[in-house]
């Protein structure tokens, strides 16, 4: 089950933690808009709040004042397909004979079924088909044997896949990031207390500062008394498989993730863009909200250079930079829509073209990513209707060839328009006089990091995991499960 979701956790020494979290889960309301939760502890007990729905309208004053306690986590839940359904809302909240546990899961499991199966057949039930019940009930079951440090590098050992969590053991809050970092998840530090949240915008939100990122396998333990966290690095991979598309599309603009505001990697996104593949047009223009960072570095990197790459003259006036489709800001995401027919209205209930800076100009049109292509072909139809005389189409990122298995929902392969066409072919289906992505490469150049340290999965078509019926593109194999697995060693 794919989870793009948005976990959050705080401790203070004193102060409720209710309020808090709820501000940072409204932070981080784009990592999920299907459901929204608060599990706090008040020393004694845990106290649990989860609805449907937007972060807005799942609590009331009521619903956070019943909210006691300085420690707490939180989640935000995005919409998959056929999942509208309370019983995968987080946090997943179980008391055990070891205590109480809260959990909440960002990305993806790729042997959640493995691990249900072995814990079923030892008595385990479980309420939801969701991979988070997963984890809780094979920490909960290492938390009867073990300290918790130990019980929790145990699960780790045996989970394969995407995982960023905020946990509660009672009252201590933690935060763990898979071996291989797949989803982001930071620390801030707040006047008094510490926070672990997915994004850095999150800390902002609470006028705290970012202290770093959460480390790939590391396990991070807030104190109770607000005063700081200790640090355990569980395990230790080769390579990470950070996910590029966080920093694409996913994350907000005003985050930092990996060292790197994402905000400065589109605009670094959008000038290495013109510098592989710029063309000269009157005008450029971003597809708001996704594209604008990348159209603005694009356009920046244009006023300095040539589509050629030769320094721009002084009497060359270069291209203009416009805004030339306005957002209704009230529509949902397109991809909340269910059919094919209903996303080509949203697109045009989201957006509106301003004729005088289309009409008869030649336009460059910014994105960061083509999905299924309705955007795209909507958008070139009505500037062209509005006047324009050339569409060209640039894309911050590479074609997206294949789903994401990790935790982002995309869509299916057979929804993709560039799994079975070239780029010429996606350039004439969505019927622009030019159409160019950006290579893989470039992205990982501005990322400043390998390619190999990336999960490029849904460009490349190979995974950073083993995951059924696909390539991977490492030495990687997923833990096997069994009775004896359960014992296994440190
Ligand atoms: P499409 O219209 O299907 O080609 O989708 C492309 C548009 O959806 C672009 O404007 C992207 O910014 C946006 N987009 C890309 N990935 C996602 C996603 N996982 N969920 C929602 N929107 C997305």
């Amino acid at each position: 089950m794919t989870e793009k979701c948005g976990v959050v956790g705080i401790a203070f020494d004193e102060r409720d933690a209710a309020r808090p979290l709820y501000y940072g889960l409204y932070a981080l309301q784009h990592r999920g808009q299907e459901s929204a939760g608060i599990v706090t502890h008040d020393g004694f007990q845990q106290h649990s709040h989860v609805e449907m729905g937007l972060v807005g309208d799942a609590f009331d004053e009521g619903d956070l004042e019943s909210l006691n306690g300085s420690a707490g986590i939180g989640h935000v839940r995005y919409p998959t397909a056929g999942s509208l359904d309370s019983s995968c809302a987080q946090p997943f909240s179980v008391s055990f004979k070891s205590g109480s546990l809260g959990l909440s899961h960002n990305g993806n499991l790729v042997n959640a079924d493995e691990i249900r199966d072995e814990l079923a057949g030892l008595g385990h039930a479980f309420t939801s088909d969701g991979d988070t019940e997963v984890i809780a009930h094979d920490l909960a079951r290492n938390l009867l044997n073990e300290d918790l440090i130990r019980a929790v590098k145990r699960t780790m050992q045996r989970l394969h896949g995407s995982y960023s969590l905020t946990i509660m053991h009672d009252e201590t809050v933690m935060g763990v990031r898979d071996p291989q970092g797949n989803r982001p998840l930071c620390i801030g530090k707040l006047e008094d207390g510490y926070i672990i949240a997915s994004e850095s915008a999150a800390i902002d939100t609470l006028d705290g500062e970012l202290v770093r990122d959460v480390r790939p396998g590391e396990l991070v333990v807030l104190e109770a008394d607000g005063s700081g966290f200790d640090s355990y690095q569980l395990i230790d991979a080769d390579q990470t498989a950070h996910c590029f598309f966080e920093h694409v599309y996913f994350a907000r603009p005003d985050s930092q993730i990996d060292g790197t505001l994402v905000y400065e990697s589109r605009r670094k996104l959008g000038r290495a863009l013109w510098e592989e593949s710029g063309v000269e047009t009157d005008v450029v223009m971003p597809v708001p909200d996704s594209g604008r960072a990348f159209a603005s570095g694009y356009a920046d990197a244009a006023d300095e250079t040539t589509a050629d790459g030769e320094p721009r003259a002084e009497d060359d006036e270069g291209v203009e930079f416009a805004e030339g489709l306005m957002k209704n800001r009230y529509v949902g995401r397109t991809f909340i829509m269910p059919t094919q027919n209903e996303r080509e209205r949203a697109v045009r209930l989201k957006l509106n073209p301003i004729t005088s800076t289309v009409e008869g100009k030649t336009v460059t049109l910014i994105d960061d990513s083509i999905v299924r292509g309705t955007t795209s072909t909507q958008l070139v139809s009505l500037l062209k209707d509005c006047g324009a005389e050339e569409v060209h189409m640039r894309i911050g990122a590479p074609p997206i060839v294949a789903p994401c298995y990790m935790g982002i929902d995309m869509a299916t392969r057979e929804e993709l328009i560039a799994a079975d066409k070239s780029i010429p072919e996606i350039g004439e289906a969505i019927d622009a006089d030019s159409l160019e992505y950006l290579s893989p490469d470039a992205v990982a150049d501005v990322l400043e990091t390998d390619r190999s340290d990336l999960c490029m999965g849904c460009v490349t078509g190979e995974y950073p995991y083993d995951i059924d019926g696909e390539p991977t593109d490492r030495d990687v194999t997923r833990p096997s499960i069994g009775g004896a697995a359960l014992e296994a060693d440190d």
